[in-house]
């Protein structure tokens, strides 16, 4: 299939030519037909399948071909919500991207950054409003924006919205939008909480799937190494300096983790930032920036830091400590192998985190393969610890265990493989 088989008009299309996209993905070839007639649509869909272009490309046509002004002034037809702010700008980023040859305006707002510009950017006259619930909910409250002309709203990535407690703030938009609109619905995952969600906002949707739900992408390298917990920062430092490797997003479970173990690698020489909730939007972006460019090696995240972090091709990914939530871990080796490329997702375990692993196997339905590296042998008379399992929110803010948040012992003396790794296939 082509892009121009799917009913997009020439200045679109010359976008996505420019993007260097050949041919459209699953979730797009399934998603722009189903915008474009115009009904409700529940999307089963992860980061790195192209669901942001799934929709951003049809609302564009749409828009487009029924433009609409009132007293000269543009309607603010579009709100899409996303549930952090680095998904909320990368949202608006493809929605300038692939709009560059159109006269539609958009902008984006979030927290943690003056609303000012934002209010003057909203008072010009917009098309498109991508925006973070609390934010948005700030700009109502100072009645800054009206959403009284909205035609279509997206919520994107439904399920972390839910996670990260958004369903109120949620309720409060949908409240004052007009009755008669489209509504886009895109979640990885489908527990209870967004079903419930989406049969109080869907008409009769159109439902798509692109991948078997929480299983995780097929184009992605598993491996486990299992580990002391103490053991885990040189093992890091080693399978970084020993492989060579460039780019590498890794995962700890806590912001307090995430500063310990930049500080740990620095002293190893290796150059890295952490990228979490107590970091300034600046910070992050900064942060992110010299990461893509290639001027980090490392980049260490908390799950809902990094959500939304869209990088190209990201050949590493390295979980740190094991997620709480099994469905992270889905989300977090969806950063790695995207649109068609490999990727290499590494975990390191050890004995605490053996319950975890289960419950992750469980989920993707796979056994995950294990390989331990010579010199990092785990101790076989290690006793596990029991890992306090909080929410995540309320777990981010509070004093982390010290288990698995960046080790402190010596390297071990033979830090070497015996042999080169095995690589494993998940299939
Ligand atoms: P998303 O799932 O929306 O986060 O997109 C994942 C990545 O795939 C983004 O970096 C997009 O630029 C890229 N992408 C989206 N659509 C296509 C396509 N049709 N062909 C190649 N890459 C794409």
């Amino acid at each position: 299939m082509l892009f121009t088989d799917l009913g997009l008009s020439e200045p679109i299309l010359r976008a996505i030519a420019e993007e260097g996209y050949t041919s459209p993905t699953p979730i797009q070839a399934k998603s722009i037909p189903a915008v474009l007639k115009g009904g409700d649509l529940l999307a089963a869909a992860q980061t790195g399948t192209g669901k942001t272009a799934g929709f951003t490309l049809p609302i564009l046509q749409r828009l487009i071909t029924t433009a609409k002004v009132s007293s000269g002034k543009r309607l603010l037809r579009v709100l899409i919500l996303t549930p952090t702010r680095e998904l909320a700008a990368q949202v608006q980023e493809s929605v300038v991207t692939y709009g560059k040859h159109t006269s539609l305006k958009s902008t984006v707002i979030f927290g943690g950054v003056g609303a000012n510009p934002q209010i003057k950017a909203i008072a010009s006259g917009l098309d498109i409003l991508v925006a973070t619930p609390g934010r948005l909910l700030d700009l109502m409250s100072q009645k800054c924006v009206s959403l009284n002309d909205i035609e279509i709203l997206v919520l994107d990535e439904a399920d972390r919205m839910l996670d990260m407690g958004f369903l109120r703030d949620i309720k409060k938009i949908l409240a004052v939008l007009p009755k008669k609109r489209q509504n886009l619905l895109f979640s990885a995952t489908f527990s209870t909480e967004i079903k419930a969600l989406a049969d109080g906002l869907l008409n009769s949707p159109e439902l798509i799937e692109v991948a078997r739900s929480n299983s995780a992408n097929e184009a992605i390298e598993q491996l486990i190494h299992p580990v002391d917990r103490t053991n885990k920062h040189p093992l890091l430092s080693h399978l970084i300096k020993n492989n060579n490797w460039k780019q590498v997003l890794v995962f700890t479970r806590t912001k307090h983790g995430a500063n310990k173990l930049v500080t740990l690698l620095k002293k190893d020489g290796i150059t890295s930032m952490a990228i979490h909730g107590n970091k300034s939007q600046s910070a992050r972006t900064k942060a992110l920036a010299d990461f893509k460019a290639g001027k980090l090696t490392v980049l260490v995240a908390t799950d809902i830091a990094a959500r939304g972090i869209d990088i190209d091709q990201l050949p590493h990914v390295v979980n740190y400590d094991l997620p709480n939530v099994s469905e992270d871990y889905v989300h977090r080796i969806g950063r790695t192998g995207r649109a068609g490329s490999n990727g290499v997702a590494v975990s390191l375990v050890c004995i605490d985190e053996h319950q975890m692993l289960k419950d992750i196997e469980k989920l993707i339905k796979q056994k995950l393969p294990q390989e331990v590296i010579t010199g990092f042998e785990p101790d076989p008379n290690a006793v596990a610890q029991p890992i306090q399992l909080r929410s995540q929110q309320h777990q981010q803010s509070r004093k982390p265990r010290p288990a698995g948040s960046g080790g402190t012992s010596p390297k071990p003396a033979s830090a070497k493989r015996s042999s080169p790794p095995k690589r494993h296939f998940s299939r």
